[in-house]
């Protein structure tokens, strides 16, 4: 579906640097303590297969996805390993699915779990459907409030159908220095099993933490850790990395398709938002904001090129248009079409990095991450 890959745009991902993460992390396990990696939304944006694979032979037992598309995209793929979603399944068409691909729900409302009973008993009346409850200890979002755990577990055990597999929740602030928000949600988490228990329920699994509380808080780490961001290689946050050495997976390249030279005083790209102060050798790439490099960076993006030994960092100038961007080459005259710029990722001893872009932009490297678009060929190095 990509003929010539590498003739214009791409994004190459070091599956070898992927499975170097997982095993950093595991380093930081209780040896019983399972990985869960967070393959969502295309495996943040590497292409979910290839990640899930690696990560599997990696070390990591189960994976999360977020919706049941994404699910059965692995199972299609010949993925046995157990799937989260950690998305709600709440039609009969998500949950029949769902249960033909043996993709394991989280569980957060009682109409819910009376619709999975009545589907399994039209699809599976003999395999009881493993089951995650979400608690909302502090997240605000997808869960039970943690108070009334309890109930809500005696109506979910109260049929056959389903299976309790894990009790889990989500942290909202663990990439936070100050600690105090997170301690609040382990102790309610903490106090939801103590009631749980005392109520005769054991839950056979337990998990909390995601990448920031997994690199900063052994406490939270339970029976499994759901690790996303770090398995490719990017910290939750600068405080956190000297926990554990982890590289990025993923690099954005770009061919130069024209170099040119403009006098002073010229308008580059639309709106003329940046014009030339002297003779300016400008390169044309082939990559714009229809491939995932936002517009918002126009005029603030920079390209390495390297020649020799030598590694260059080229201001991007003015708009980034929808397939096209300009780079201002003119200390290099080597410079020529056909040479390959890195957007993201590392030259010889200079990176630019998913954390770069974000803070340039106001976000954060998830959503970078997840930015780059199915038109840039995903290339395994
Ligand atoms: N668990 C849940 C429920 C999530 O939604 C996510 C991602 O947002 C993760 C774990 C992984 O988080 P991170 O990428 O910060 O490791």
């Amino acid at each position: 579906t990509h003929p010539g890959v590498c003739d214009r745009a791409w994004v190459e991902i070091d599956l070898g640097a992927l499975g170097e993460n997982v095993r950093q992390l595991r380093g930081l396990l209780a040896p019983e303590t399972d990985l869960m990696a967070v393959v969502k939304a295309d495996g943040y944006g590497h292409g979910a297969i290839p990640i899930a694979k690696t990560v599997l032979e990696a070390g990591a037992r189960a994976l999360g996805v977020a919706t049941v598309p994404e699910g059965i995209e692995l199972r299609q793929a010949g993925i046995e390993a157990p799937i989260l979603v950690l998305g709600a399944v709440q039609s009969p068409p998500q949950i029949e699915a769902l249960v033909r691909w043996r993709l394991e729900p989280t569980l957060c409302d009682r109409p819910q779990a009376v619709l999975m009973a009545k589907i399994l008993d039209q699809l599976a009346p003999d395999q009881p459907l493993p089951v995650h409850l979400k608690l909302d200890t502090g997240m605000s979002r997808l869960g039970v409030l943690w108070t009334e755990a309890v109930p809500f577990v005696r109506q979910v055990l109260a049929f056959p159908q389903l299976r309790l597999a894990s009790v889990y929740s989500h942290l909202a602030t663990a990439d936070e220095e100050d600690i105090t928000m997170m301690r609040t949600q382990e102790e309610r988490f903490q106090g939801a099993i103590a009631a749980l228990k005392s109520a005769g329920i054991t839950p056979p699994k337990l998990h909390l933490a995601n990448s920031a509380a997994t690199l900063c808080n052994r406490a939270s780490h339970y029976d499994q850790v759901r690790v996303g961001l770090s398995l490719y290689g990017l910290y939750p946050a600068p405080h956190l990395r000297s926990q554990v050495k982890l590289q990025p997976v993923l690099q954005v390249k770009a061919r130069i398709t024209q170099v040119k030279t403009i006098p002073p005083g010229t308008g580059v790209s639309y709106g003329h938002r940046f014009v030339s102060q002297r003779e300016t050798r400008l390169a044309v790439v082939g990559i714009g904001y229809a491939d995932g490099v936002p517009r918002l960076l126009s005029n603030r993006l920079q390209g390495l090129w390297q020649g020799g030994d030598r590694v260059w960092r080229f201001p991007q100038v003015g708009a980034i248009t929808m397939d096209q961007l300009m780079l201002d080459v003119t200390e290099v005259p080597e410079v020529q079409v056909g040479d390959v710029v890195t957007f993201l990722g590392t030259l010889g001893d200079t990176s630019i990095s998913a954390d770069d872009w974000a803070e340039a932009l106001g976000t954060i490297s998830w959503e970078i991450l997840c930015g780059f678009k199915h038109r840039l060929p995903r290339i395994q190095v």
